[in-house]
Formats: structure tokens, sequence, C-alpha cells
């Protein structure tokens, strides 16, 4: 009779027992509580989406993974095109309306795994796992799709631009999102309702020759290479409109030559004015165009001999050198000029 309670050691026993219970529920409460704060914490509350900073965390997170695994891992950043007219139009409440239905289908096509956040007022971005750019590309063509076939009640039909990449050997987030970014943009500069990804521009998309919109994106405050840039670019257009013509041929010769010159020229000028500037990486931007000049030659070379077509000597000089230098380095000096 060693083992039963006397009545002083029961009560006492059942002190303990209800404090045990009443703290297990207490702890419990606590951790609903804190489950719902982390959520608060990490979604954007409008569309239930991860929100910017929880997506940078999980960024990271899985770039480090990336290199111990190699799992190849992608993203898509959309944004709506010309919302601002959506707003204007159909007023701020329908605005929303449209941001919430796009947060729909992007749940709607994406598996559990995939990572979908509200990047910022009408821009998402998507981070696919164990998905390569290929395959990175097919799904934002399949939003893109979507999205401009959607039908938003009472409203014209809506489109967004999309940029697409790939987590690379040397990545780091940073440079992950300027691919993105740089993609998006061109894909807005290039007519909008398309997909760009590695910051490469078609120039025949869906069998029409594109036209690249001159921006500020593009502008880097320096009144002589702002000018050159724009020229570049214009000259770019026209050769793009050219080459895809049949009877265009001719000319296309001609425009080369012209657009081989005003790089050349343009060059000269560029090195000077970051040499007087004092651009801290002068020397290796003088290396690089000095290379360019080099693939150029070579290039024209090809072309003249008829080794090659104007289309591929035009996506050459216009995606490597005309938008290639300026995106991929050009970018590197805009600070020297922009008072930042
Ligand atoms: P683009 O095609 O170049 O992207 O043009 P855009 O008009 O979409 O781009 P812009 O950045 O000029 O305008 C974005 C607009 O999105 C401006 C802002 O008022 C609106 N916006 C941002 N967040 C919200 C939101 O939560 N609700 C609504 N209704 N509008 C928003
Ligand atoms: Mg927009
Ligand atoms: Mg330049």
């Amino acid at each position: 009779d060693d083992f039963i309670l006397k009545p002083l050691e029961f009560k006492l026993f059942m002190v303990r027992i209800n404090s045990c219970i009443e703290r297990y529920w207490l702890k419990r409460e606590l951790m609903e509580k804190n489950a719902k704060l982390f959520e608060l914490a990490i979604r954007d509350g409008f569309t239930g989406l991860y929100n910017r900073d929880y997506f940078s965390h999980a960024c990271k997170k899985r770039g480090r993974e990336f290199i111990r695994t190699k799992q190849p891992l992608s993203f898509v950043l959309l944004d709506i095109d010309y919302f601002k007219n959506v707003n204007d139009t159909y007023g701020h409440l329908k605005g929303d309306y449209v941001l919430k239905e796009v947060a729909e289908i992007l749940k709607r096509e994406t598996k559990d795994t995939d990572f979908i956040c509200r990047w910022g007022g009408e821009e998402f971005i998507v981070m696919l796992l164990d998905t390569e750019l290929q395959a990175a590309t097919a799904f934002a063509e399949k939003i893109r799709k979507f999205i401009r076939q959607h039908t938003f009640k009472n409203m014209k039909p809506v489109t967004a631009s999309f940029g697409v990449t790939q987590w690379r050997e040397n990545d780091i987030e940073e440079s992950v999102f300027k691919r993105l970014d740089n993609s998006l943009y061109l894909a807005k500069l290039t007519g909008r309702d398309k997909v760009v990804s590695n910051e490469e521009v078609e120039l025949n998309y869906k069998g029409n020759p594109v036209r690249i919109e001159w921006g500020p994106f593009f502008r880097c405050g320096q009144k002589q290479l702002d000018e050159d840039h724009h020229k570049l670019i214009a000259l770019s257009n026209e050769i793009i409109k050219i080459c895809f013509q049949a009877e265009g041929e001719s000319q296309t010769t001609l425009l080369f030559e012209r657009l081989v010159e005003e790089i050349s020229d343009h060059f000269k000028r560029e090195e000077e004015l970051l040499q007087a500037a004092g651009y801290e990486n002068y020397a290796e931007h003088k290396r690089i165009h000095e290379n360019l000049r080099k693939e150029i030659s070579l290039v024209m070379k090809k072309f003249n001999s008829g080794g090659i077509m104007p289309e591929v000597a035009a996506r050459y000089l216009i995606q490597e050198i005309v938008l290639g230098h300026i995106i991929k380095k050009d970018f590197d000096f805009f600070h020297l000029f922009q008072g930042v």
C-alpha cells in the first residue's frame, strides 16, 4: 500500500497535473500565435503571396543550396503592362481586382515547391526549384498567355511582360536580380506582352521585327554617351526592320558598315570620356572594347564572304554589341554621371 496516495499527497499531485495542463495550453496558444505572426510577417496581406523580404531570404538560402547540390534554380519576374492606365481607366478597385486575379493565376499554375512572391505593386516573382532556363521560359510563356486570355470582368484584356533567368555558378542574389530586371526591361522596351530570357532580345519576335524603344533605362546622364547609345539603338532598329524583309538584303550590307563604324567611333569616345572621368575600371573597359572590336571584324569578315546570314550578323551586332555592351558593361559606369 506504498503506492496509495494519502489525501494531502493526492491534492498536491492534482495541483501539479493541473499546472502542467495549463502550461501545455499556454505553450500551445503561444505557438499558434507565433505561427500566425510569422505568417503575417512573411506574406503580402493583399494577395496572400510571399512578401519581398521573405522571398529574398528564401532566395539566398536556395542560392547557398545550389552551391552544394547543383540543382537548377530559375526565376521569372513579371510586371503588368500599362497598369497605371488600368487604374486611370477603371479605378483603383478594379486595379486591385486585376492584381488579385493575376495572383490567382500564378497560384493555380505553380507547383507546391514553387515560390511565388508579390515583389512590388504590380510586379510578381516566381522561384522555380529544380527547373532549367528552358522550362522556366516555357512556364513564363504559359503564364503570359493565361493572363492575356483571362476575362477580367467588364475590362479590356490585360497583358504582362516577363524576365527569366537561371541561377549560375558564380551568381549572388544581386547578380540574378540584375539579369532578371534587365530582361524584364528589354521585354518592356521591345513591345511588352512578351518573355525575355537572359537579357537576350529576339529580333524577329513571333514573325514580327521588333523595335527597341529608347528610354531612361539606357540613359547614363553623360550627354555624348547618351547620344551615342541612342544613335546605335536607332541604327539597330533600321537594321532589324530591313533585315527581316526579303528585298532588304542589299541595304543591310551598307547599314552594317555604318553600324560597325558608329560602334568603333563610340568606343573611342567612350574610352576618352571614361579616362577623363577617372573611371576605376577604365583599363578593363578598354580591354573589353578591344576584344569586341576583334570579334566584330571576325563576324563582318564571315558575313562579307557569305559565311553567315544577315540575320545572324544582325543578331550578333545588336544583341551582343549594341545592347550587350550597354547592359552588361556600361551599366557599371553609369554611376559616374548620375551623381549616385
Ligand atoms: P509598364 O507597362 O511600363 O509597366 O507601365 P505601368 O503603368 O504598368 O508602370 P508604372 O510603374 O508606371 O505604374 C505602376 C502603377 O501601379 C502605379 C501604381 O499606382 C500602381 N499600383 C501599384 N500598386 C498598386 C496596388 O496595390 N493597387 C493598385 N490598384 N494599383 C497599384
Ligand atoms: Mg507595369
Ligand atoms: Mg557604350
